[in-house]
C-alpha cells in the first residue's frame, strides 16, 4: 500500500517560538504512524522543530536545499546539513521558487539528485499555471516537468522521490482543483512513472495535492484514488486546521 503523506509547508512564517509551539501541538495531536506527516518550517527553526518532534510519528522537512554538498556558496544550506541535524524530506521545485527565484527543472533536478545523495527524500512539485491550464497545455507542461526535473533518476533513486502536484493557480488563492481535475493529472502522472520505468514502480509512489487545501476540501480529494497526500500551506499554520486534515487522510 502507498504511504499518505500530509506536509505542512509554513513558507517564511512563525518565529521561533512559533515554530516550536505549532510543531509541539501537531506532535500531541498525531494519533498513529497511518499517516506520516512532514513538517517544513522555514531553514532557522528546523532544529527547534526537530527536537519537538524527536520520538514521535512527525518528521521534519526542508522547504528548499542547494545542490552542492560543501563550498563557496554563501547564503546556500546542502543537504548534508539538513540531514545531519535531522531533517527527512526536501521540497523541491515549489512554484514559488520557479517563478520568484528562477528556479529551473534543471536546477530542481541537480538538487533532486543532490538530496538523494545526502540521504533526503525530495519533494518534487509540479504545476501549471492558470494561463496554461486555459490554453489546454496541462498535460504537456506536467510531463515536460516531469521528465526534465525526475531525469536521470535509476528505478531506486526514483523510490525516494514523492511528488506533489500543485496547480500554481491554486497556490494560496482559495481556488482548489476539484477532485476530478487533480485526480485526472495524478493519474497521468502514474502512468508516466510506469511507461518510464514500471507498474510496481508506479503503485509505489505517494503523489500529493497541493493547493488551497483545508480542512473542509481535504476528504473529497484525499478520495480519490491516485491522490495520495496533500502539501498544505496556509492551512498548515493553525495546527487544529492542519490536524483535521490529517484526520480526513
Ligand atoms: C503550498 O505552498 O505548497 C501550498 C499548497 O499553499 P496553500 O495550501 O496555501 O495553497
Amino acid at each position: 500500500m502507498r504511504q499518505k503523506i500530509i506536509a505542512g509547508n509554513w513558507k517564511m512564517n512563525l518565529d521561533r517560538n512559533g515554530a516550536a509551539e505549532l510543531a509541539a501541538a501537531i506532535v500531541a495531536g498525531v494519533a498513529d504512524d497511518e499517516v506520516l506527516v512532514v513538517l517544513c518550517p522555514p531553514s532557522i527553526y528546523m532544529e527547534a522543530v526537530v527536537e519537538e518532534t524527536m520520538g514521535s510519528p512527525v518528521v521534519v522537512g526542508a522547504q528548499n536545499t542547494f545542490y552542492e554538498e560543501e563550498g563557496a556558496f554563501t547564503g546556500e544550506l546542502s543537504p548534508q546539513m539538513f540531514a545531519d541535524i535531522g531533517c527527512q524530506f526536501a521540497i523541491l521545485g515549489h512554484s514559488e521558487r520557479r517563478q520568484i527565484m528562477g528556479e529551473t527543472d534543471q536546477i530542481i533536478n541537480l538538487k533532486v539528485h543532490a538530496a538523494i545523495e545526502a540521504g533526503l527524500r525530495p519533494l518534487v512539485c509540479i504545476g501549471e499555471t492558470l494561463e496554461e491550464r486555459e490554453s489546454g497545455s496541462t498535460e504537456a507542461v506536467i510531463r515536460r516537468q516531469f521528465s526534465e526535473s525526475l531525469a536521470g533518476l535509476d528505478e531506486e533513486a526514483f523510490a525516494h522521490i514523492v511528488i506533489a502536484y500543485e496547480p500554481v493557480w491554486a497556490i494560496g488563492t482559495g481556488k482548489v482543483a476539484t477532485p476530478n481535475q487533480a485526480e485526472s493529472v495524478h493519474s497521468d502522472l502514474r502512468k508516466m512513472i510506469e511507461n518510464c520505468y514500471n507498474s510496481r514502480l508506479a503503485e509505489q509512489v505517494s503523489i500529493l495535492y497541493g493547493g488551497s487545501v483545508n480542512s473542509e476540501n481535504a476528504a473529497a480529494l484525499l478520495a480519490q484514488p491516485n491522490i495520495d497526500g496533500a502539501l498544505v500551506g496556509g492551512a498548515s499554520l493553525k495546527a487544529g486546521n492542519f490536524l483535521a486534515i490529517v484526520r480526513s487522510c
